[in-house]
């Protein structure tokens, strides 16, 4: 391939999970890469911060050092229904807690020393393909390349139309607490439409994050405060942890718009990864696992395609045909079993269920988690 300054192997657009993931086993195979994220490191993000474990081998085995921050390992549950019924069980897998502020800071800095160029504060703004060379259009000016990835997250960029994709109805709202609470459980708790999670994170910090319809904060003035006070208070367990807790900022991030379902692995010539190509429901806790996921199994043929085993096509209809062996069972059980929450009798209703069949529950834990990579 040709390393022209101006035309890179590839360009990645977004340097979250996924996308920092793929250029770092991009630039260990020799390929040259420019990352654009329209963020600087490090920054927050709405997000559980509980990866489950199947992660953590790939993470290390980039070079994240993960055992160097001491984190939390998690491998408790506990779940209660809106009025607070409660079951527990034991994650077989488990995972480990860590703010997205750490984690994706640490892999754009590893980036950086693999010899990916990351461009920060940089929105890509057209892609365009001409006579098989990309042509990306961004805030900091106009880049070339042979491939161009998208890992721009849940939501689509301007430049991306989707046929029958309208807006998610979701809203999620993230807060870091401090508190007296165990470190190795997580709990997710049923409030009228939407689930509150929380579990101990780095730096001595808890994170407490839930999801909810855009409906509930619209019934609430939009204000989240109140809708915090007026529906999700009404859970004896989220009263405590929203009455008692230390903020460590007062004011919640939050994003909007949020849909949850698989989308496409290609749109536009721009090969998807990530929530980019389908977003799981975040009560399955695997979100990032799945697009870190997505771009071990990308990079692999895109190795495949750049010493010219493969040819583009051949490229695209690979990867879409794994994405699917791996990805579209998880999607698709996560979708079905966040409709089965947020509905007061529903919840209550399977909490009693499964607080009588732990096997369904441990069952249902595994059909969205995967086996490490
Ligand atoms: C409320 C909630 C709770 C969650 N909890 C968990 C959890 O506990 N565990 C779990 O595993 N998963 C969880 N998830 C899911 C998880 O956050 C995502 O699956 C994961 O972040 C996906 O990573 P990604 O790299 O695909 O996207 P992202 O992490 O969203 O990264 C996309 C990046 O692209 C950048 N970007 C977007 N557009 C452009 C552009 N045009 N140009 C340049 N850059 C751009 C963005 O700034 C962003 O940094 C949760 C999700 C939500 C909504």
């Amino acid at each position: 391939m040709q390393n022209d300054p101006k035309q890179v192997d590839c360009i990645i657009i977004g340097g979250g999970l996924a996308g920092l993931t793929l250029a770092i086993q991009l630039a260990k195979n020799k390929r040259s890469v420019l990352l654009m994220e329209k963020n600087s490191y490090p920054f927050q993000k709405v997000c559980g911060e509980y990866i489950s474990m199947e992660s953590w081998d790939f993470l290390e085995s980039l070079g994240a050092n993960l055992g160097e921050l001491n984190l939390p390992k998690i491998n408790q549950l506990r779940v209660s229904a809106h009025a607070g019924f409660a079951i527990e069980s034991e994650l077989e897998m488990g995972g480990f807690g860590i703010r997205r502020y750490t984690l994706d800071h640490r892999l754009a800095e590893l980036a950086r020393e693999t010899g990916v160029e990351v461009l920060e504060n940089c929105t890509a703004l057209d892609v365009e393909l001409t006579n098989g060379i990309y042509s990306v259009k961004a805030t900091k000016g106009t880049f070339n390349a042979t491939i161009v990835c998208g890992s721009y997250g849940k939501i689509d960029p301007s430049f991306v139309e989707r046929k029958g994709h309208g807006k998610g109805k979701y809203i999620g709202v993230k807060y870091h607490i401090k508190r007296s609470f165990p470190d190795d459980l997580i709990e997710l708790h049923n409030f009228k439409n939407g689930y509150c999670g929380i579990s101990k994170v780095d730096d001595e910090q808890y994170c407490l994050c839930y999801l909810t319809t855009t409906k509930n904060l619209n019934e609430n003035g939009n204000n989240i405060k109140q809708m915090e006070q007026n529906v999700l208070m009404k859970n004896p367990f989220l009263r405590t942890y929203f009455s008692e807790s230390e903020f460590v900022n007062e004011k919640p991030i939050a994003i909007s718009q949020i849909g949850f379902r698989k989308k496409t692995t290609c749109q536009n010539h721009v090969i998807l990864l990530g929530d980019a190509a389908g977003a799981i429901a975040p009560l399955c806790g695997n979100g990032m696992s799945i697009a870190m996921r997505s771009s071990k199994i990308l990079a692999a043929h895109l190795d495949d395609f750049f010493t010219q085993t493969i040819t583009k096509q051949e490229l695209i209809d690979r990867y879409t045909k794994d994405w699917n062996g791996n990805f579209s069972f998880r999607i698709k059980t996560g979708f079905y079993l966040q409709k089965l929450f947020g509905k007061r009798l529903t919840t209550l209703w399977m909490l009693k269920l499964l607080n009588k069949t732990p096997k369904l529950l441990r069952k249902i834990v595994r059909m969205t988690h995967g086996e490490k990579f």
